[in-house]
């Protein structure tokens, strides 16, 4: 019977960077409670002390906040500008290092009921057995060694201050579970042996906390990292034994660079952060994120009867249009350049005024750039700009000319009389010409008469690299549009004199 709510959890150990991986895995599972009118839960698993980090934890707060995807019941936190954000939700607290009571009690109880045992075999035994199995052409596999000490003995190794972790006493059976995107999934639990769930009645692994932690929390589905399959039969044999729920799972695919290699370093494990810092805009990562192992139903157009596939999409519209049918088993090719394109689409349609913000916030623009001078040079640029850190590349030539040489002012087919001719003949036209009339169109036509006596190269080219002292740049009148008679001008004569 389906769940009367559906309460799904993201739940990131803080024990690295808040990566593409992890944010598209909070995005599936965000989508899907959205979907269903549930609810999404952050859950912090920071039971390795030595591996957990605050700072590690900040950066998910901080990232989950940049993409929109916030948290309906989790933990709260400062924000690096001092706000407070409130834990919210009434089966907290949901930081793994403040349930050890909770898993403490589980573990008692799976003693006690005899599910479980003190092991105290020691790292290098285990070892020598794993080898000899190994040399014998068995799979490795705990011999149960500990399995049945009598109690006495385990309390005097105890009390002699043996260390020992838990062991779960795995029935030797096949477990079997469905996935939503793979369908039945079986594992032979006799080819393991027990496994172990805690290192002490403190230190339960990450799994076994794991899974208690889903069901005090009511979660219904599980939408993880396909990495996580082989540890739910695992999961699913300590949680038949202590009568817990089932859950539905859905093991998202496997991300892999575009020759289906594994993660590049460079974008794919890429903090969420550092794709901030490369420009790209959050609602243009989300919809590439989607596209990561779902795609909608392609769109038939009625007239032509040909399929398109969309890929453009708001939150709003993909937490309606999100369906576990539709996402793929195999792995999901990871693809820089579709990311740029789906980062100018957004750039493109956002308001001048927002993207003049966002350029400023990120330190994307040098300081003291006045700000009609800066919409009107987003507006000339943006259908070309990938990402907001591009934006200096294409337009820092307008706010001010580099170095450049004079040579570059000679067009390949003339000479640099005849561009000195040239620039000093377009500045007389200039000259005439109104400041209100200074846009793109009325400077074509202005300097028409120029451009068709002389040719288009030997006029508009040096022109260009007067404007902007570059090889490429945006086109000369719409940089004239953006400087103005009087400094247009002032490049133009100041080219001159290079000549
Ligand atoms: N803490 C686990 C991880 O970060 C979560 C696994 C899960 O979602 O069940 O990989």
């Amino acid at each position: 019977m389906p769940p009367k709510q559906v309460r799904v959890r993201f739940a990131p150990s803080p024990t690295g960077f808040f990566h593409v991986g992890s944010a598209r895995s909070t995005l599936f599972n965000w989508l899907y409670a959205k979907k269903e009118g549930g609810v999404f839960v952050l859950r912090i698993e920071d039971t390795d002390k030595e591996r957990s980090n605050p700072e590690f934890e900040r950066i998910i707060f901080e990232s989950l906040e940049w993409i929109g995807l916030t948290w309906d019941e989790g933990p709260g936190f400062t924000r690096a500008d001092g706000s407070e954000v409130r834990e919210k939700g009434s089966f907290g607290p949901y930081r793994q290092s403040e349930r050890k009571a909770i898993y403490k009690k589980y573990l008692e109880k799976l003693l006690y009921d005899n599910h479980a045992y003190w092991c105290f075999c020691t790292p290098e035994e285990l070892e020598a057995e794993r080898q000899s199995l190994l040399a014998s052409g068995s799979p490795p596999k705990y011999s149960g060694t500990c399995r049945s000490l009598p109690k006495e003995t385990v309390s005097e190794r105890q009390e002699r201050g043996e260390s020992a972790v838990i062991r779960f006493k795995m029935p030797e059976e096949k477990i079997s579970f469905s996935d939503i995107i793979r369908g039945t999934v079986e594992f032979d639990m006799s080819l393991g042996g027990d496994v172990v769930i805690a290192k002490g009645l403190d230190q339960p692994l990450f799994d076994f906390a794991n899974m208690i932690d889903d069901e005090m929390m009511e979660i219904t589905h599980v939408i993880r990292g396909e990495d996580h399959i082989p540890n739910t039969p695992k999961q699913i044999a300590v949680a038949r034994v202590l009568g817990f729920r089932k859950l539905y799972y859905a093991h998202l695919p496997l991300i892999l660079n575009s020759d289906r290699s594994k993660m590049s370093k460079r974008f794919q494990a890429a903090s969420l952060v550092e794709y901030q810092k490369m420009g790209y805009v959050p609602e243009a990562l989300v919809n590439f994120l989607v596209l990561l192992g779902w795609h909608p139903e392609p769109i038939v157009d009625t007239k032509t009867g040909k399929a398109h596939e969309r890929e453009i999409f708001s939150l709003e519209e993909l937490s309606k249009l999100f369906d576990f049918k539709r996402v793929q088993k195999g792995g999901a090719i990871f693809n820089i350049e579709k990311l740029n394109w789906i980062n100018n689409r957004y750039l493109r349609v956002l308001e001048n005024k927002e993207i003049a913000r966002r350029l400023r916030e990120g330190g994307f623009v040098k300081e003291g750039i006045e700000e009609s001078m800066l919409l009107k040079t987003i507006e000339l640029i943006k259908p070309r700009m990938r990402t907001l850190k591009e934006f200096e590349e294409l337009a820092g030539c307008i706010f001010s000319v580099p170095e450049y040489d004079g040579t570059l002012l000679v067009w390949k087919k003339s000479t640099k009389d005849e561009s000195k001719k040239n620039l000093i003949d377009v500045n007389a036209v200039l000259q005439a010409t109104g400041e209100n009339t200074f846009t793109p169109g009325e400077l074509k036509n202005a300097l028409s008469p120029l451009t068709t006596e002389r040719g288009n190269g030997d006029v508009l080219w040096p022109l260009r690299v007067a404007l902007s002292g570059k090889e490429f740049s945006p086109g000369p009148f719409e940089i004239m549009s953006v400087l103005g008679k009087n400094e247009s001008m002032r490049r133009i004569t100041e080219a001159t004199a290079k000549l």
